[in-house]
């Protein structure tokens, strides 16, 4: 199926306003309207962003008598679970949002215990979009289209849904949060700086969960990567990039037509650069599509050639989508492959995928109830 690319995201009405969606200043003005004083903003902050707390009901410092004032203003129910699926013994669980308007999109939260005593971690995948506009055929949220931008609030509140949930059912914190859910988190800039701000701000402000635990990934929109790099926010950029030639790169990541591997590439470089960050470079290995040896060499040669240590090539074993006629690379195909990455002076690691038989593992993603 053949697609067009879409930037710009169908104009939709968005959801109502929500605490969340407010910065510092905001916040103060939303309160007063109220008729509170300044300083409940500073409480409210800290209950969402401290105590994960969205329901003003629980919020036992906000007097009595204005709970429901508040929560009708400023704290809407945005997102409801519609589905949840786990596997992994647990320790992968997919939820199945359902926004105000009906649209839906989907989270992933996975831990990975620590070993001899040492702490585990603990990801959530989230959605920037609901949909995807950047047609990449291997991708199956990519094969649905957009729908729409998500708000501020909706990319927040899946943070701070896992977040409590990981608090309260295992007294643990989350501790990575990586944009490689629905969507093209660069193509939603605005409203993705504004939640990546406000994860990294030290409480009340924000989630205090630190910028480099924080990947932003992106199908390559080049001036949105410099001016990523630009805001001075050291979260780690992953950029997919998928094949190392043009040629091939246009079919796989249809985005390429418009920025090409050497405009990406210095774009990416530019961002290892000003933030003195190593990129991730994001590699789904296809049968026979882009597994080639000579592709490894070209993708480790390349690679190096720019970044130099900056560097860090991902492989993601192709994970089954409806429709799809693609398959993952057999194992002796993918040691090869990152032998000869590796060869080439460039760090490169198979990712441990998670979650495909719960359809929640990379590119898998459709939201369907
Ligand atoms: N739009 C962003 C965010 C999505 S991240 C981006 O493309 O980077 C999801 C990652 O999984 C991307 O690297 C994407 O290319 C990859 N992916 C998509 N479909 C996949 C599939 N079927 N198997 C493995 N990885 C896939």
């Amino acid at each position: 199926m053949k697609q067009e690319l879409v930037f710009e995201a169908p104009r939709r009405a968005m959801p109502p306003r929500h605490f969340a969606d407010l910065d510092d200043g905001a916040r103060v003005v939303a309160v007063t309207e109220l008729g509170l004083p300044a300083f409940r903003a500073k409480q409210l902050a800290n209950q969402y962003f401290g105590r994960l707390t969205a329901d003003p009901a629980a919020m036992t410092d906000l007097p009595a008598a204005v709970r429901a004032q508040v929560a009708d203003a400023l704290f809407p129910t945005l997102l409801t679970p519609a589905r949840q699926v786990e596997c992994d013994a647990g320790e992968t669980r997919k939820t199945l949002w359902r926004a105000v308007d009906g649209t839906t999109f989907e989270s992933v939260l996975m831990r990975y215990p620590g070993r001899d005593g040492s702490a585990g971690r603990a990801t959530v995948c989230i959605s920037s979009q609901a949909g995807c506009g950047m047609a990449c055929p291997f991708c199956a949220t990519g094969q649905g289209g957009l729908n729409r931008n998500l708000s501020v609030a909706e990319i927040l509140e899946q943070v701070r849904a896992a977040a409590s949930e990981l608090r309260d059912e295992r007294g643990e914190r989350l501790s990575n949060i990586v944009f490689m859910g629905m969507g093209e988190p660069l193509a939603n800039y605005n409203r993705v700086l504004s939640v990546l701000r406000r994860i990294i701000a030290a409480p009340p402000n924000g989630f205090g969960i630190s910028a480099r635990s924080v990947t932003v990934s992106t199908v390559g929109l080049a001036p949105a990567i410099r001016r990523l790099a630009d805001e001075g926010l050291g979260v780690t950029l992953a950029l997919s990039l998928h094949a190392p030639d043009d040629e091939l790169r246009n079919t796989l990541v249809p985005v390429n037509n418009r920025w090409d591997i050497t405009e990406v590439l210095d774009a990416a470089t530019y961002y290892a650069r000003t933030t003195g960050r190593r990129v991730s470079v994001e590699y789904a290995l296809i049968r026979d599509v882009n597994d080639q040896p000579w592709r490894a060499d070209l993708l480790g040669k390349k690679l190096h050639a720019a970044f130099g240590p900056l560097v860090h090539v991902n492989l993601i074993p192709l994970n089954p989508t409806p429709g799809s006629r693609w398959d993952a690379s057999p194992k002796p195909v993918e040691r090869e492959f990152v032998a000869r990455v590796r060869a080439q002076g460039v760090t490169c690691t198979v990712r441990d995928t998670r979650g495909r038989e719960i359809a929640a593992a990379c590119g898998q993603l459709a939201a369907e109830g």
